[in-house]
């Protein structure tokens, strides 16, 4: 790291790889600090590109979209962790890169991502890595019920099978055909992820930890301030923090932790911002992508501080469909536009499907218990099931 990395001002051009929701606010808040942005993502239809200076419908190791990069930005980020390592190695070539090839390398790949945990004593849940169906037969008794995870390109509790014994696991493993990490099953007390940004010179913001509830694997509600006590609070910033020190993170981070028997656990780290901090674009000083653009740029990095107690709900493409499967209809959203302390976020997708987050809404209040109340009226007023 150069002790003096160089401020990159506006009206700079900023590449970003991949075009999702999180791009797009990272377009947004870019422009707003007066920057361009190309991104660059295949889906002609992506969100970030709609509102992007310019799109470049390529691949991500695309070598001329790469090159037309090179030339035109001035640095470069991603939105998601499976884009190819070395395309952001080819683009570090010409500009600087965050989070860097070698961040994404450990991030996207759990194998990497556990043993970069172990080595440098950040607590997890049990783990092995299987990479061959030995590594099964060697696993202690004790390792089950697990949860066995393909290493590579699983979300939203996609590439798992849930584990009751050894047989199991290999009756998975060989249906997944891929490196795997075997996970012992962990009582959970409850889910909290932190989001935080650090700069080139060292400088970390760390937001509010949040409070996560899944629903069907997918992130449904996040909860801020988490609801799990001043101490595990501050543990939880200290163990994201000192991650992102140990990897010399440049960038948004977020690291998602179970919390069992009360004890912190790591479960898996974004490079990147994060579902859950969406909170953090209507009740903090600066949100997650104010950072992200500032990270990049080597400024000064923005106060990560909230103004108010949050309640995050995502909006996924079932709401387009009714109970016999018919749509896809745009919901009403009256029921949420008469709620004067919820702001509705709509990502510009076209097409709904289930599953799909379409979009979230958040709630603000002075007091966290009665922003969930709000929040969860909201959600059962506009149909949202809690099955
Ligand atoms: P996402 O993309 O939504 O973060 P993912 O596909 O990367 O999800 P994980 O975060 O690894 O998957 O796991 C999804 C969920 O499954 C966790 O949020 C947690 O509720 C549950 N889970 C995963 N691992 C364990 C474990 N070892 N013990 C108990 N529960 C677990
Ligand atoms: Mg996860």
């Amino acid at each position: 790291m150069s002790a003096t990395p160089a401020v990159i001002p506006a009206p700079a051009t900023l590449a970003i790889l991949g075009g999702g929701q999180l791009g797009r606010y990272f377009v947004a808040a870019a422009q707003e600090l007066g920057y361009r942005v190309i991104v660059l993502d295949p889906d002609a239809n992506a969100p970030a590109g709609k509102i992007a200076n310019e799109h470049l419908i390529k691949g991500y190791d695309d070598a001329d979209a790469l090159a037309y990069l090179a030339q035109h930005c001035a640095a470069a980020t991603t939105e998601f962790e499976n884009v190819p390592a070395a395309s952001l190695a080819t683009l570090a070539a010409h500009m600087p890169v965050h989070p860097s090839a070698d961040a994404v390398t450990i991030a996207q790949d759990r194998i990497r991502e556990k043993r970069f945990l172990r080595d440098h004593g950040l607590a997890t849940a049990p783990f092995i890595t299987v990479e061959q169906q030995t590594d099964l037969d060697a696993a202690g008794d004790d390792m089950f019920p697990a949860i066995l995870k393909i290493a590579r390109f699983g979300y939203d509790g996609k590439g798992q099978a849930r584990i009751a014994d050894r047989a199991q696991a290999i009756a998975a493993w060989q249906q997944f055909g891929t490196a795997c990490v075997l996970e012992k099953m962990v009582p959970l007390d409850a889910e909290v992820s932190v989001v935080l940004a650090r700069n080139a010179h060292g400088d970390c913001q760390c937001f509010t930890p949040a409070e996560n509830i899944h629903r069907h694997g997918i992130l449904d509600v996040s909860i801020t301030p988490a609801r799990i006590g001043d101490d595990l609070l501050q543990q939880a910033q200290a163990a994201a923090q000192a991650l992102a020190q140990e990897m010399d993170y440049v960038g948004v981070l977020a690291v998602e932790f179970f919390i069992s028997n009360g004890q912190l656990l790591i479960n898996e780290m974004a490079p990147r911002p994060h579902n859950s901090g969406h909170y953090t674009i209507d009740s903090c000083v600066s949100s997650q992508y104010e950072q992200q653009v500032r990270a990049l740029c080597s400024l000064p990095l923005g106060d990560a501080r909230p103004h108010s107690a949050a309640v995050m709900v995502n909006l996924l493409g079932d709401l387009w469909f009714d109970a016999n499967g018919q749509g896809p209809h745009e919901p009403d959203w009256t029921q949420l536009n008469r709620v004067p302390t919820l702001k509705l976020h709509m990502y510009g997708k076209l097409a709904a499907r289930p599953g799909r987050k379409m979009g979230h809404f958040t709630v603000l209040d002075q007091a966290r218990d009665s922003a969930v109340q709000t929040a969860l009226d909201a959600r059962r007023a506009i149909g949202i099931k809690d099955d």
